[in-house]
């Protein structure tokens, strides 16, 4: 764990200059607005420990595959984000010396990343080899408002000298991805153009035998200088080399004359422009935001940050690591999806770094789904469902790859489009899970939105494909005289290779229900869909109810718990109070001591539990929680949340507070050791859900938004707004009362301790309800 980042409500500060950890900070630095994003690299060279990355949306590459043994039906690519053109560099020469923190000294040191506006700051001043000192301010953002734009501000004051300052503004696309399989650069020059003060450089990707779409990227900048505030005339010469172009200028300043250089970036994708256009839409684009001025830009984009902030923030009273958490965990989300497009999707490290390919997982549909329903318009959310079904036919095809056939639906584990790329036997073919959660997200969906038409609209023909897996995944033992599942993977990938485990049992039973009352629900409705996808209605109804009726679940009678799989019990059952000394286990073990031992990565059964808390009673889940919460290392950063969410429901308020600060502050105190390759976006949008399901308590249950809060001790208070079937309303939890107000011009009712609360419209009101703690 470290602890350099200065504790702070709305800002993440670094202080000192703390080169060895400069990649941390570059990933809890990063900017993103949806369409591109940046790590918090430095403007001027530094050769120092550092990850470039910049990454445009939905641009990625599929790297041939490396596995040691081919076995049939792995994918044929390993897809990656892809580490773009650098549009934010700028090589600064003081007298000819080239300013360098990797070489020269520095003092007054801050580097800032302002969340409240979406603005990263850094200040400090740099010794030169001579003596002589500059005082470097930089600002720059990726605008949420001009969503394919960046801006910065760089400006440099001699301190105590007077002297030739040359800046050269760039765009390199020279730039390789560090996750490349085979050591390959991805990116070819297509065509490069300069004019006064001007630069574009157009890049694609390389071709492959793999047929996917290939990506132009046209990146541009225009740049523009003052003096002491006072714009300045200046000269700037053309640089031009291979997959790189730059504006070199040169200015005389005084020791205390501020030289600050604006650069006006974009970055364009043939993903939204066409490919003949890319150039002239990037001339355009450039002009018009450098017109507009970096002042108004910037003015733009702390103004549409608060309206977001309006919508999500959740304020902590009392307590400002966890204030600061929250809203990084917020902010980085919202940089990363804002569901504008329904072709793009949310990558474990959004556009932080490279680790698990930018690709999406079942981390959008099980943890950032909830998110985005409960913050964000409806749509975005909408278009999280309409992502997978677009990619159907794909699931269909990936599962006939498998074996499986009459439109038998299985989404990939790791997928760009909807094809698998990943190539881990137990993950690829066995951690089939997946399905199910993107059957729940559906449910999930449709009961905080309302949106019922979505079923027959979309949703039926993804739950079909799905529920016809499951009904081939599963076979008869006459042994048991049950359904079992052999051969699978759960969410805790400690565990390979498993026959029934209890959480994909139980999740493809509920598909299949759900699939079955939603078929027979909207039989009419959907009728040209049945006919043709060829749905016997009588026939494979008849199969899933029997399936559903007579699944297997691994239980224990004694200890009245499920059991994570068939013969869980035979494992030494240890605590990971007596391996304290050997975490993390997957760092300090052996594949093999790690698939032996009884140790949990992440929440599986529990996982189950908290998906279906309606279906078992408390006790159950408390037993459960109990057995297999002492077994859990959380080295998944998915794993704390859901722990978070149960412990809150059970009382457990200390182990609930301890997972809390775990989820909450994960990358800002490094707990994994691996922020430096980006942050983990996906268990973000866990760490909203153990505010607002774990310490809030809030459900949706038959239909009606309900509440359960209570205060943890550690905090005076908190407040959220929540976004639930177009309303919006804002609950605050004091130690004193509870205070609840409806932003909607309707009435809404909701429910509060059990207690049915009614608000009129614009409504607000202070409940007498005994706030617990
Ligand atoms: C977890 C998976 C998750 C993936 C991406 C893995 O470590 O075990 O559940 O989907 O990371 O976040």
């Amino acid at each position: 764990m470290k602890n350099y980042i200065k504790h702070d409500p709305w800002c993440i500060i670094e202080e000192d200059f703390y080169a060895e950890y400069n990649e941390i900070t570059e990933s809890l630095t990063s900017l993103g607005n949806g369409r591109m994003g940046q790590r918090g690299n430095f403007e001027e060279k530094f050769t120092g420990k550092t990850l470039l990355g910049n990454y445009v949306a939905g641009v990625f590459y599929p790297d041939k595959t490396r596995v040691g043994w081919w076995k049939n039906g792995y994918p044929r690519y390993f897809a990656k984000v892809l580490n773009a053109c650098n549009w934010i560099g700028i090589d600064v020469q003081i007298d000819g010396e080239m300013l360098d923190l990797g070489l020269c000294p520095v003092s007054e040191y801050s580097r800032v990343l302002n969340m409240k506006e979406g603005i990263l700051e850094r200040t400090f001043v740099a010794s030169l080899s001579d003596g002589k000192q500059v005082r470097v301010h930089s600002q720059r953002f990726c605008s949420i408002v001009d969503d394919e734009a960046g801006a910065i501000r760089y400006a440099i004051t001699p301190i105590n000298f007077d002297g030739k300052i040359t800046l050269t503004p760039y765009l390199d696309g020279d730039i390789s991805n560090k996750d490349s399989n085979y050591g390959e650069k991805f990116w070819d020059e297509i065509r490069k153009e300069t004019a006064f003060g001007e630069a574009y450089l157009e890049m694609r990707t390389k071709d492959t035998p793999f047929k996917t779409e290939l990506f132009n990227v046209c990146t541009g900048m225009k740049i523009d200088l003052t003096l002491n505030g006072e714009r300045v005339d200046f000269q700037s010469k053309p640089v031009k080399a291979e997959k790189f172009v730059a504006c070199k200028l040169e200015i005389e300043a005084k020791a205390g004359e501020e030289v600050a250089l604006y650069k006006y970036a974009v970055n364009l994708a043939s993903l939204n422009h066409p490919t003949d256009r890319l150039l002239a839409n990037a001339k355009a684009y450039v002009e018009r935001i450098a017109d507009k001025g970096f002042a108004k830009m910037k003015a733009e984009q702390i103004e549409a940050w608060a309206e977001r902030w309006d919508k999500n923030d959740i304020v902590i009273e009392g307590d400002d690591a966890a204030q600061q958490g929250i809203r990084f965990n917020i902010f980085q989300l919202e940089q990363t999806y804002t569901g504008e497009d329904d072709r793009l999707n949310i990558g474990p490290k959004g556009f932080t770094g490279e680790k698990y390919g930018g690709s999406t997982y079942w981390d959008t549909e099980a943890y950032c789904l909830p998110f985005y329903l409960a913050t964000a318009d409806q749509k975005v959310a909408r278009n999280l469902l309409i992502y997978r079904h677009k990619h159907l036919q794909k699931a269909i095809e990936n599962a006939a790859n498998l074996g499986f056939k009459d439109g038998a639906a299985l989404y990939p584990m790791v997928t760009m489009t909807g094809e698998e790329c990943h190539n881990e036997w137990e993950i690829t073919f066995e951690e089939i899970h997946r399905n199910g959660a993107i059957a729940y997200a559906i449910h999930d969906y449709i009961r905080h939105t309302g949106d019922e038409g979505y079923l027959a609209e979309y949703g039926l023909e993804v739950l079909i494909g799905i529920a016809r897996f499951w009904a081939q995944r599963v076979n008869w033992s006459s042994d048991k005289q049950k359904y079992v599942m052999l051969g699978v993977t759960g969410p805790n990938e400690y565990e390979n290779n498993v026959n029934n485990n209890f959480y994909t049992n139980y999740l493809a039973v509920w598909c299949l229900r759900f699939t079955l009352e939603g078929v027979s629900r909207y039989k009419l409705e959907v009728n040209e869909l049945l006919q043709k996808i060829n749905f016997d209605f009588e026939a494979e109804t008849a199969k899933w109810q029997h399936i559903i009726d007579n699944m297997h679940y691994p239980y224990d009678a004694q200890r009245q718990v499920y059991l994570q799989q068939d013969g869980f019990l035979d494992k030494e059952l240890l605590t990971v109070d007596d391996i304290a000394e050997h975490r993390p286990i997957n760092q300090k073990w052996s594949w093999d001591r790690i698939l032996r031992s009884c140790f949990i990565k992440q929440a599986d059964v529990l996982q189950g539990l908290y998906f279906f808390e309606e279906d078992f009673d408390l006790d159950t889940i408390r037993r459960n929680f109990d057995f297999y919460e002492p077994m859990t290392v959380h080295e998944s950063s998915l794993s704390p949340c859901v722990h978070v969410i149960l412990a809150a429901m059970l009382g457990y308020k200390e182990k609930a507070y301890e997972m809390y600060l775990r989820t909450s502050r994960l990358d800002l105190d490094d707990y994994n050791n691996d922020t430096e390759d980006g942050l983990h976006i996906t268990s973000m949008a866990g760490t909203w859900m153990s505010v607002i399901k774990g310490f809030a308590g809030m459900r949706i249950r038959n239909g009606v938004l309900s509440f359960a809060p209570y205060l943890p001790d550690q905090w005076q208070g908190y407040s959220f707004r929540i976004t639930f079937k177009g309303q919006i309303i804002r609950v605050s939890v004091k130690p004193e009362a509870i205070e609840v107000e409806n932003f909607s011009n309707q009435p809404v009712s909701f429910v509060v301790d059990g207690n049915l609360v009614e608000l009129e419209a614009n409504g607000q009101k202070m409940l007498e309800i005994a706030v617990k703690k």
